[in-house]
């Protein structure tokens, strides 16, 4: 065999035969050289990432899910985000556009709190590593020591505001709209079973609670959905303690919005409230409204006991003779026209008051032109808290609850009260995702302790402000009969 080829080597490459050591030689320096041409223009290709253990959560789409993107909702998901950049933050909300219009007084040491955690990390060095976190925590604070310095904001200014800056400069992805709320009582459950049962596409009208974790798959969930929260529902957090505070008349009606317009609220509020009116809220004119379009107004006013039970009248009910209505309930408001023609004397009492405001705001409330729809009730404050406001859920996500849908506090603290639990809340995630990674196997069967403790502070930042609310109407109530006092006798001798 080896006879045939040197035979066929020799014939066919002859010159290579009898040059053999000088071809081996030239073979090998023409390796080394393009072994060094390669190694010097080749990017070498990365290794395949490993396969590792954290990555246990794959398909997981957000670290961080905010349902409710009111006013607590957008101030927690914008903090979580500057203080916590690597985690991946969406929000959900029912509705497409935030609406809300009413003044918030802000109290100096709620901002305080928000305030002092953002000091608290731009001091931090290990944290501040780049000129984009300090900026990002600079503006974020320098937003809220601007709020600080007012007296009382538009929900819709905070909200707004807040809203650009998470999507544009936080890059938080913010879902709007009815197919993006998120549902957890009985006829949601109902709706979500006939769709299936049907075969319907599922999600156009929202998702269900369990539906909303499968398919989003966050690690933590925040319900900041309000009041009526559902969220707060799924956790079967019912209300624990619930208590009326003060009472609370409250006038609405519609007028055209050249005469009540709202571009000056933050000074109308102020004027109200130097009138004897506590606050005074306005509806957002549609995008091209005419001046004489309407807007509805709602004047509120606290007052006492005594007031409000003497503007709640029994009466015949009108619709049905023979059944007995509360005139003056929320169910069955008085009118102006009907209010003044009573002679109670509270009643009168509160359409004089009426009377001055109307003509300090040059309204005619016998011209339906100026005043229409106008509604006046009294109606109890109450104030509650829920059970749990914060939980392990199921196994497949914790959940905080933050803002009115862990506890309500009545109008004057709510905001407050949210903005506290605002800066517990974002503490407790940053110590949290400080030492468990965002896509690392988290324990969702029980609670970890930066949870707990947040849960603890929500009761406890909730005792302190039904303090402080009781303590108000208290000094409320005393400096009512203090004026009584002084004023009797005045009376007594005029009258006499
Ligand atoms: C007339 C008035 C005056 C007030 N004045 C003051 C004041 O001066 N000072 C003060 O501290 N507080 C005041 N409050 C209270 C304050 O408005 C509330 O405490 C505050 O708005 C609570 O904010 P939040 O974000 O927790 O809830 P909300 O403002 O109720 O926001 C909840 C958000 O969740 C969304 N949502 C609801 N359900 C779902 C769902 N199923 N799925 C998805 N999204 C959902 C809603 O669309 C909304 O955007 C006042 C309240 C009123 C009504």
């Amino acid at each position: 065999m080896n006879s045939i080829y040197s035979v066929i080597s020799e014939r066919a490459f002859p010159w290579v035969v009898k040059n053999a050591p000088l071809v081996a030689g030239g073979v090998a320096a023409a390796g080394i050289l393009a072994g060094i041409a390669y190694s010097f223009f080749h990017k070498p290709t990365p290794a395949a990432p490993q396969p590792i253990e954290e990555e246990s959560n794959l398909g997981k789409r957000c670290d961080l899910a905010v349902v409710g993107v009111g006013p607590i909702g957008i101030v927690l998901a914008c903090l979580i985000k500057a203080l916590c950049p690597h985690l991946q933050v969406e929000a959900f909300d029912k509705r497409t556009t935030a609406t809300r219009e009413h003044a918030l007084r802000i109290r100096s040491d709620s901002i305080g709190e928000i305030v002092k955690l953002l000091q608290d990390a731009l001091k931090d060095e290990t944290f501040v590593t780049s000129a984009t976190i300090r900026n990002k925590l600079e503006d974020l604070m320098r937003f809220f020591q601007r709020l600080a310095m007012r007296r009382a904001i538009p929900t819709l200014e905070i909200e707004k505001n807040l809203e650009s800056y998470a999507t544009e400069d936080l890059g938080i992805k913010i879902h709007r709209g009815k197919n993006h709320g998120v549902w957890n009582t009985a006829a949601a459950r109902t709706a979500y079973a006939d769709q299936v049962r049907k075969e319907e596409p599922i999600g156009s009208d929202g998702y269900l609670f369990d539906e909303f974790l499968d398919e989003v798959k966050p690690t933590l969930v925040l319900g900041t959905d309000g009041a009526h929260s559902e969220i707060r529902q799924a956790l079967n957090a019912t209300k624990i303690d619930q208590a009326n505070l003060g009472r609370l008349l409250e006038l609405k009606y519609t007028a055209p919005h050249d005469i009540r317009s709202r571009k000056l609220l933050d000074k109308s509020y102020q004027a109200i409230i130097s009138e004897g009116w506590d606050f005074e809220t306005f509806s957002k004119p549609k995008p091209g409204a005419l001046p004489s379009d309407r807007i509805r107004v709602t004047l509120h006013k606290f007052i006492d006991e005594n007031v409000h039970q003497a503007l709640l009248i029994p009466q015949q009910d009108p619709q049905q003779p023979g059944d007995e209505i509360i005139r003056g309930s929320s169910k069955y408001p008085w009118s102006f026209k009907d209010l003044k023609n009573e002679k109670n004397p509270h009643c009168q009492m509160i359409s004089n008051h009426l009377q001055m405001y109307f003509s300090n705001h040059h309204l005619d409330p016998k011209n339906p032109d100026h005043i229409s729809k106008d509604r006046i009730t009294t109606i109890p404050i109450a104030v509650y808290q829920s059970s749990s406001s914060a939980e392990a859920y199921k196994n497949k996500a914790f959940v905080l609850l933050g803002g009115d849908s862990s506890s309500g506090m009545g109008f004057e603290s709510g905001f407050n009260k949210g903005l506290r639990e605002a800066a517990a809340c974002a503490r407790a995630v940053k110590q949290y995702f400080e030492h468990v990674p965002p896509r690392a196997k988290h324990d969702f069967s029980k609670l970890p302790p930066e949870f707990q403790k947040y849960q603890e502070e929500v009761v406890a930042i909730y005792k302190n402000e039904k303090r402080w609310a009781q303590a108000k109407q208290f000094a409320l109530n005393v400096s009512n009969f203090c004026l009584k006092c002084i004023t009797r006798p005045f009376k007594w001798i005029f009258n006499s």
